[in-house]
């Protein structure tokens, strides 16, 4: 680990202002510190923001839940709110991770997680998005567990967070606190895929700092799940996820709102599935033939081509898992 300066602000301002003068922002720290002592980050200084005041979970404008930034996952994951409404966001909670992690990693920490590419965490390898311009070792390297959706010929890292698929699939909304004062990002707009600039990850302002996501009300009768498959059965990344819900009332699905994890550089929304479940009415049939369409424009890899059948199995199970078997 490379040496650096600490300080600790007392409130949002101070930090917004630290984080304009460059500093990097840390709370529970599960990601930034470990890359620190890996040296695949080297910030000049940490701005410690553990002790703001954005710990709360309470009721959004519309009826919806507001999450603070610096809520800890396995709060977020247990708070019975978040439960009873949104089921799909607790369990993607809590299938991220150990039990240690999400007591100590943050919410907004977990969005801006950097991804899992090993390539990218060894300092030896080539890697754009560690060090841009000296090529990506992943390319033509083992890339079973990379993308194949939303890669480029930079970079084919794909987004590790469980609880973002679930945000991007709810249609969240990011908060965030800048130099010029507050303002909202969609959730599909805050993450960037890769492009030329795979070092740039998300749709952050110079100091911008995040202070809750919020999640739009569902309308009932709403359910909702995650489904995550994986090598093994904890502590692992996904290789596919699929997060889902579905609102069906008279016997028709009324709203759908379903994204991918596992296989996009950033947490996937699955608008041609979304589309081809409303105005129908559930049934075995439907959910493969939505199912089908989750993976319309991959591009496989050497190694991942297993991943586009996989998608599509996760997402017609989850879809039959939430929406009833018919
Ligand atoms: Fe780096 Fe991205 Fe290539 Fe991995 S896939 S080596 S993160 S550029």
């Amino acid at each position: 680990m490379e040496s650096f300066s600490y300080t600790e602000v007392p409130d949002i301002r101070a930090a917004v202002a630290a984080g304009q003068r460059g500093g990097r922002y840390i709370a529970g720290g599960t990601t930034l510190v470990d890359l620190m002592r890996e040296t695949v980050e080297r910030p000049g200084t940490l701005v410690d923001i553990a002790r703001l005041p954005l710990t709360g979970i309470s009721p959004a404008p519309d009826g919806g839940l507001r999450i603070g930034a610096l809520v800890r996952m396995a709060d977020a994951a247990a708070d019975p709110r978040v439960r009873s409404a949104f089921p799909v966001v607790s369990e993607a909670l809590e299938l991220s991770a150990s039990a240690q992690l999400r007591n100590m990693a943050t919410i907004g920490g977990n969005i801006m997680q950097r991804t899992r590419c090993p390539y990218f965490r060894d300092v030896t390898a080539r890697c754009n998005k560690r060090e841009p311009g000296s090529g990506c070792a992943a390319l033509d390297g083992y890339n079973r567990g990379h993308a194949i959706l939303g890669g480029s010929e930079a970079c084919v890292a794909t987004h590790p967070s469980d609880v973002a698929v679930a945000f991007a699939a709810l249609e969240a909304v990011v908060r965030l606190q800048g130099p010029s004062g507050e303002r909202t990002l969609p959730f599909a707009g805050f993450h960037l895929r890769p492009g030329s600039t795979p070092d740039r990850e998300q749709a952050l302002r110079p100091g911008e700092l995040i202070t809750a996501v919020e999640i739009p009300a569902l309308p009932p009768p709403a359910r909702s799940g995650y489904l995550k498959v994986r090598d093994r059965q904890s502590y692992e990344f996904a290789l596919t996820s699929a997060a889902v819900a579905l609102q069906i009332q008279g016997g028709v699905i009324r709203a759908a709102k379903v994204a991918a994890g596992g296989v996009g550089t950033v947490p996937w929304k699955l608008p041609a599935v979304e589309q081809h479940l409303l105005g129908r009415r559930p049934s075995d049939a439907l959910w493969a033939e939505a199912a089908q369409r989750a993976a319309d424009g991959a591009r496989p890899l050497r190694h991942n081509g297993f991943k586009v059948e996989l998608l599509k199995r996760t997402v017609e199970r989850q879809l039959r898992v939430v929406g009833g078997t018919r």
